[in-house]
């Protein structure tokens, strides 16, 4: 198995961040995901939740949801990166699904979801990994390029 703490973890965001663009200039919310098993992309997915009509089509659900059957024997060797810090229901279905390693960009300040993942050992124990900021400032370029109201409630953790 590939250490997932081995990996590109710039190259991979930068795809991740890819797929916030394209959630952007169709008018989503500009975040994006992508799952790496063993050095490779296996599946992407970006936020369509207004084109949708549809609050659960956050990047991270379609990423996952785009390729569900892999993660039954192959999740735990999985790596997720998301241009933005998962949400409460993004986090519960990367558990659910079986998924230990999450990489983001930029946190969530209106979510605030490391204290969350500490106050619960059944979910603290299943996140292997939990690395952010990477490419951040990309991240939130993007964020603010198509949605200037979010940025507002994202930080690269420099700020
Ligand atoms: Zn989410």
């Amino acid at each position: 198995m590939v250490n997932p703490e081995e990996l590109d973890h710039e190259y991979f965001m930068s795809e991740a961040i890819k797929e916030a663009k394209i959630a952007g200039e169709r008018g989503d919310l500009p975040v994006g995901a992508v799952i790496v098993h063993e050095g490779k992309i296996i599946s992407r997915g970006n936020n369509s939740t207004k084109t949708n009509q549809n609050r659960t089509l956050h990047a991270e659900m379609s990423a996952i949801n785009n390729h569900a059957a892999f993660w039954q024997q192959h999740a735990r060797e999985c790596v997720i990166y998301t241009s933005l810090e998962p949400c409460i229901m993004c986090l519960s279905t990367i558990v659910m699904t079986n998924i230990r390693h999450i990489v983001y960009a930029v946190e969530d300040k209106y979510m605030n979801m490391k204290p969350f993942i500490k106050s619960n050992d059944y979910i603290d124990q299943r996140v292997h990994s939990y690395t952010g900021g990477i490419l951040a400032e990309e991240s939130f370029e993007v964020i603010q390029t198509y949605h200037e109201e979010m940025a507002g409630l994202v930080s690269t953790g420099k700020r």
